[in-house]
């Protein structure tokens, strides 16, 4: 993955999200000095298994848990102090050292209680299916220029003096959408008093951090959250996320050139999911989607909510592969498949009868598409011991093969269990 040409990697997701971006990044990260995530928030709940432990991380980047690798979390992200206190604090209890090993951007947003408050009113209205964790509304405001950052924390009053008019202007919009609840100008005050000391040390430059890093041939690792079909500009909209979760996300929110990215690494699952609501073409039908979420633990790492399952739609990941110069594919979750006798997988669509073989931009098209599947016939065979591509039963390698082919992107991992040693190198 790395080597002398190639020493600044993006990771995105390159589906719905929960693709395994979080194993993916922790293996990968063995070999990486720094990881960057760029963009999402506390929404964003990247699951690594090691040995018995679990670690779910919202906003550390998984590379934490690695001793020697740097971890940033860059401008593009909107931060939520209590939970990365409490995600630090979680590393602390179970034996990882994070001391100087984490860098926040000094000019990353920050979530504060409004936000949350903001996103539960207009939930009941837009039924986008958000994670309630008042993600949206932060970025509403630093597009909107009002946004608290990092930074703002350094002259405190300045900062209290900010929050008299965003607190009052949260209250304005809970009163239009019909909430009861209120913001409280001295919470919040109190508050940011908390937050400062302890996040003030850990604010820097990360820009000029990564810079530095990639100028010195270290390697930089930048860690998407969520995946393509979620982008605010490319995804189903309005069925998105906040933020440009494709690579190009990765430059503006890791606060570097376009030109110094050197690879795009996509992950998908050998299937498809997708968390909240939204088309999804390729959706199974009971029993075998129930089957699918049970066999994948397809239930989301920070609300547990069940993601709704279907087959691997190659519409979806040559249309992912296009829009993030996909340079390479991480197949997740292989094992999952193991036991099921016919897999279909989605080729292309139709659209009012016609054939239709890229993604449509309105989601309403996407609605009403009818996938045109292949059957491939299972291997009903274990493939969680696999190392290598050989080791793989011969029905895995021909739907591995199918689905590059369909992608147009070559398959560089394959993971077929949730263990750091369950990936295939190929
Ligand atoms: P992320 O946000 O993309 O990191 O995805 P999540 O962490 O939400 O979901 C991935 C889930 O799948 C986690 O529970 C992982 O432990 C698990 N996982 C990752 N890779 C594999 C795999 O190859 N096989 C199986 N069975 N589970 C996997």
């Amino acid at each position: 993955m790395f080597d002398d040409k190639t020493t600044c990697m993006v990771v995105v997701g390159a589906q719905w999200g929960d693709e395994g971006k979080g194993k993916l990044v922790d293996v990968l990260a063995e070999r990486a000095d720094l990881v960057v995530r760029y963009q999402g928030g506390a929404n964003a709940g990247h699951t690594v298994v090691i040995g018995e432990s679990q670690f779910i991380l919202r906003q550390i980047p998984s590379g934490i848990l690695h001793q020697r690798v740097t971890c940033v979390i860059g401008n593009g992200v909107v931060l939520e102090p209590e939970n990365l206190f409490a995600e630090l604090d979680q590393l602390r209890d179970r034996g990882i050292d994070t001391t100087g090993r984490l860098f926040v951007s000094n000019r990353a947003h920050l979530v504060l209680p409004y936000h949350k408050l903001l996103d539960a009113a207009s939930e009941k209205s837009q039924k986008l299916g958000t994670t309630g964790r008042g993600i949206g509304p932060a970025y509403e405001d630093k597009y909107g220029r009002r946004g608290i950052r990092v930074i703002d924390l350094r002259r405190i009053e300045c900062a209290s003096h900010l929050l008299t008019d965003r607190v009052a202007r949260a209250n304005q919009l809970l009163e239009i959408m019909g909430s009861a609840d209120r913001a409280s100008l001295d919470d919040h005050v109190a508050l940011l008093e908390r937050l400062a000391p302890r996040l003030l040390p850990l604010a820097a430059d990360t820009g000029l951090l990564v810079h530095r890093a990639i100028r010195e041939k270290r390697r930089v690792l930048l860690e998407g959250a969520q995946g393509a079909l979620l982008d605010v500009d490319h995804g189903t909209y309005p069925y998105v996320t906040s933020s440009n979760t494709t690579a190009g996300g990765a430059a503006v929110g890791a606060g570097i050139g376009p030109t110094a990215i050197d690879g795009v690494l996509g992950v998908v699952k050998a299937y498809t999911t997708r968390v909240g609501n939204g088309p999804l073409p390729t959706e199974a039908e009971s029993p075998d989607g129930d089957r699918l979420r049970q066999l994948g633990g397809e239930f989301g790492a920070v609300t547990g909510r069940p993601r709704r399952c279907g087959w691997f739609d190659a519409t979806v990941v040559r249309y992912a592969a296009r829009v993030n110069g996909l340079t390479g594919l991480a197949v997740t979750k292989l094992d999952v498949l193991d036991t099921f006798s016919e897999i279909p997988v989605g080729t292309a669509y139709r659209l009012d009868g016609d054939s239709c073989d890229e993604m449509p931009s309105e989601v309403e098209a996407l609605g009403r598409v009818k996938p045109i599947y292949e059957t491939h016939q299972g291997w009903v065979s274990p493939t969680g011991t696999a190392r290598r591509l050989s080791d793989l039963p011969k029905g895995a390698r021909a739907y591995l093969d199918r689905l590059e082919a369909l992608s147009g992107v070559p398959v560089r991992y394959v993971s077929v269990g949730t263990r750091r040693d369950q990936i295939i190198e190929v």
